[in-house]
């Protein structure tokens, strides 16, 4: 099949808005609405007409934008079911297991609460990438602001098992602190060290350090490796369930400082 293509917004501090593309059917999807004056430029610029916004959670600088799209493009907007209340302008609902397309192009419906309670990721087995939101961020995991270590830990188990040469295109571009904490709980991984030092020469350049592989997040990921003995092992834990290491990394990152 054809590929997607798919076009990275840099919006307000630190999101990313994604316009995705199917030049074959000529379907448009925008994943998020952080900033709708950024995504309705974009759409202009690559001549797209949009089909559908897909949301991946409520929060406002994931579905803020919502209206002022929809008013402007006359799409429609697929969001999570458990949020559904708190979206603005959705027409249809969608959980776990329900796909979305864009054209002959279909994307799998996977609910990964943790982050928020309903929060929902895309994924596109076919063409090895997904939309993640803030699930999963490059060498880091969204803040637990409506769940709990154990819905996040196994929200992550469900990516972890995707192809290992999946792109996953987050919502922030939050890598070099990610970098920073990962490294501060396991110094002495080579792959981490090496990735780290990648993310910081791109950042200098002005580049984006997202979409990443999952491969690369499964070497370096803290929160991917809550069951990997050398990462147990390097926070003193190796004798601890999954879930406790889980829970102790992401108490670690929201205290961390650096
Ligand atoms: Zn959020
Ligand atoms: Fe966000």
């Amino acid at each position: 099949m054809n590929a997607l293509e798919v076009h990275q917004i840099p919006c307000l501090t630190d999101n990313y808005g994604y316009l995705v593309h199917d030049p074959v059917s000529g379907e448009t999807a925008c994943i998020d609405t952080p900033d709708a004056q950024a995504i309705l430029a974009a759409l202009a610029s690559r001549g797209w007409r949009l089909s559908e916004i897909w949301n991946t959670h409520h929060h406002p600088d994931h579905a803020g934008g919502n209206l002022a799209v929809k008013q402007a493009t006359g799409c429609r907007i697929v969001a999570p079911a458990a949020e559904a209340a708190r979206i603005a302008g959705v027409d249809r609902s969608v959980v776990e297991g329900e796909a979305v397309s864009l054209g002959e192009h279909r994307f799998t419906v996977l609910e990964t609460p943790g982050h928020t309670s309903g929060h929902i990721v895309y994924w596109c087995e076919a063409q090895r990438l997904a939309f993640v939101g803030d699930t999963l961020f490059a060498m880091g995991c969204g803040r637990l602001f409506e769940g709990t270590p154990a819905q996040m830990w196994s929200s992550l188990q469900k990516l972890r098992r995707w192809p290992e040469d999946t792109l996953l295109y987050c919502a922030h571009e939050y890598t070099q602190s990610n970098a920073r904490f990962a490294l501060s709980v396991e110094p002495d991984n080579a792959v981490l060290q090496a990735r780290a030092a990648e993310v910081d020469a791109a950042r200098r350049r002005g580049e984006p350090t997202v979409p990443s592989r999952l491969g690369d997040e499964l070497a370096t990921n803290p929160f991917l490796r809550a069951d990997v003995p050398a990462f147990r092992a390097s926070l003193g834990m190796a004798e601890a369930a999954p879930v406790e290491v889980f829970a102790r990394a992401r108490a670690g990152k929201d205290a961390f400082r650096g």
